[in-house]
């Protein structure tokens, strides 16, 4: 079945169903409180789980399992196409010249993603390049340079400059040789009027191909208030899940994903510039529901 790493609650009410050809009220009811109380503590939005839920239940009670599929299996599968149109494919990143923006509060792991980026599409043997606009946070150039350095990509940043539309402008003729350029910009601790001013300015120089939301795994609530302000300003076109390898299991991106109409782009799953993954559905909800 697609789905494993299962967690064992919910394994132990799927197996109750082994030789079962046909579901009946209260198996459907066990296996939703076991699918809820999952995605609630990996953090995914009520009112999701909730519509979730319903689906999963009018379609595991209304749908007779094709001929030869156990009781089980349908509902897993059931559960797993639900899971999939809420979540969808990864956001399609077409191997060719582009221009990347991210966006996101400071700590959320922009910079470093933007190094793992530029590796990735430097293992695809495209030539990218990092332009750091970040002038807010100390210590935000020297991190971009050194990782880029480490992931031998092209970078540009100006630590003595304090104008982060003109770093981008300079630093895209800087680095006209490269033909992926991924903006980082500048966070803030907060959602602040002064964030968002900034980063429409940038995106108005930059005119990036896509803007991606870099959202911390452990991210609650919060995901939607960012999602909706970022994608109220600049527009988003997909999501970055980062620090995956913690013990969040990122279930809060999900409400931004649903926020801004977009998918999952990218996983962070580390500090180093190649711990970057595809985003892949499959892991990801098995993970959800682990
Ligand atoms: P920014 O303020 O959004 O640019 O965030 P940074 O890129 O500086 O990341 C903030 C912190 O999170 C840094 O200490 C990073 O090393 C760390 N970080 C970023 N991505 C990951 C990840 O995928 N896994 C882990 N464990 N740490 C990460």
């Amino acid at each position: 079945m697609v789905l494993d790493n299962l967690g064992s609650s919910l394994r132990g009410s799927l197996d109750k169903l082994q030789g079962k050809s046909r579901l009946d009220k209260d198996d459907v009811q066990e296996i939703v409180k076991e699918i809820q109380r999952s995605l609630l503590s990996a953090d995914v939005d009520v009112s999701l789980v909730m519509d979730l839920s319903d689906s999963i239940k009018t379609r595991a009670l209304e749908e007779d399992p094709p001929a030869g599929t156990s009781a089980r299996d349908h509902v897993l599968k059931i559960v797993y196409e639900e899971l999939v149109g809420l979540i969808g494919d990864s956001t399609e990143i077409p191997l060719e010249p582009q221009t990347i923006m991210l966006a996101g509060l400071q700590g959320s792991g922009k910079t470093t993603t933007a190094a793992k980026m530029a590796w990735w599409f430097s293992k695809k043997g495209l030539r990218p390049a990092v332009i750091q606009t970040d002038t807010f946070r100390p210590g935000a150039y020297d991190q971009a340079k050194q990782m880029c350095e480490r992931a031998e990509v092209d970078f540009y940043g100006d630590p003595d400059a304090d104008d982060p539309v003109q770093i981008a402008e300079e630093g895209l003729e800087a680095t006209e040789d490269a033909d992926v350029h991924i903006v980082d910009t500048a966070g803030r601790h907060a959602l602040e009027a002064d964030l968002i001013d900034e980063i429409e300015e940038i995106e108005s120089v930059v005119q990036p191909d896509l803007n991606l939301l870099v959202l911390d795994a452990a991210i609650g609530q919060g995901a939607k208030e960012q999602a909706q302000e970022f994608d109220g300003s600049i527009g988003i076109g997909g999501v970055v899940i980062t620090k995956l390898d913690g013990t969040a299991k990122g279930g809060g991106a999900l409400t931004a994903v649903n926020e801004t109409d977009s998918s999952i782009a990218f996983l962070g799953t580390g500090e180093t510039v190649q711990d970057i993954e595809r985003f892949e559905p499959n892991g990801f909800i098995s993970r959800l529901l682990g």
